[in-house]
């Protein structure tokens, strides 16, 4: 990258706490679990529970892990089975039920009827983990390569026939979404991607400005110290330096820079 960005900066990324703090009863009709009634009345049998059967509301709910819960109310139990396991298989299911009535029972879920769970779940949660990752720094982060003024894939090429032979991997290139007072720009190993601050996408920026900051995280994606996450401050060796100073610009490139509010 060139230049520190101020700590705990530039992506802002928010949590979706709004979405955990939804009362009960104001979820919308697609969280209810298909069939999930009918496998807690089941599973109530077969785990030999006593007294008469509450009635079952079963639906997803948007807690951050492997979270399920059951409360009774009024001879209703609701059941909240954290979405990760959205589109789970019945026994997947029944393993959450054995899980959590057995626990509202005092009774003994058998192990085989928590392995199905067991195993999904693990799976389940290492996607959906990955997902939500992805996604928020997707959306906190870069729009298009063309910008307004500044096309990157094209000075991509240009810059990765002259001064690369044509040898780098074009990375996903994006404007951040919005502008960055230090940074100008970053290279994320983690997620191969180079980011521009949206700033230098003006009609008074001119190409070779842009050019050399695209340059300059090129050289970074050649030659990365480790998977540098959320473009984070990167060293520069002498030897990054020398070859930075090979494009043409560079000089006026950093003037230009220096100056730019
Ligand atoms: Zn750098």
């Amino acid at each position: 990258m060139i230049r520190r960005p101020p700590p705990g900066r530039p992506y802002g990324e928010s949590r979706e706490s709004a979405l955990k703090q939804t009362p009960m009863g104001r979820l919308s009709k697609n969280a209810i679990v298909a069939g999930g009634a009918a496998t807690f009345q089941r599973i109530f049998t077969r785990l030999g529970c006593l007294g008469k059967p509450p009635e079952f509301s079963v639906e997803f709910y948007p807690y951050a892990g492997l979270t399920h819960t059951v409360r009774v109310r009024n001879e209703t139990a609701h059941v909240r089975v954290s979405d990760v396991l959205r589109g789970a298989p019945t026994a997947v299911i029944e393993g959450i039920a054995a899980i959590l009535l057995a626990r509202l029972y005092k009774r003994r879920a058998p192990v085989e009827m928590q392995l199905d769970y067991r195993s999904f779940a693990a799976t389940a949660l290492m996607s959906s983990r990955m997902q939500r990752l992805r996604k928020r720094r997707a959306r906190n982060r870069g729009t298009v390569s063309r910008g307004r003024w500044h096309d990157l894939n094209m000075l991509y090429d240009r810059l990765n026939a002259a001064y690369f032979g044509g040898e780098m991997r074009r990375p996903s290139l994006a404007w951040s979404v919005r502008a960055w007072r230090r940074q100008l720009g970053c290279f994320d190993g983690a997620l191969g991607q180079i980011l521009l601050n949206r700033r230098l996408d003006r009609e008074d920026v001119p190409e070779f400005a842009v050019e050399y900051v695209l340059y300059h995280e090129m050289l970074h994606q050649k030659h990365p110290l480790r998977l540098v996450a959320h473009c984070r401050l990167q060293s520069h060796s002498p030897a990054f330096r020398r070859e930075e100073r090979r494009y043409a610009h560079y000089q006026r490139a950093a003037r230009f820079l220096k100056r730019l509010r």
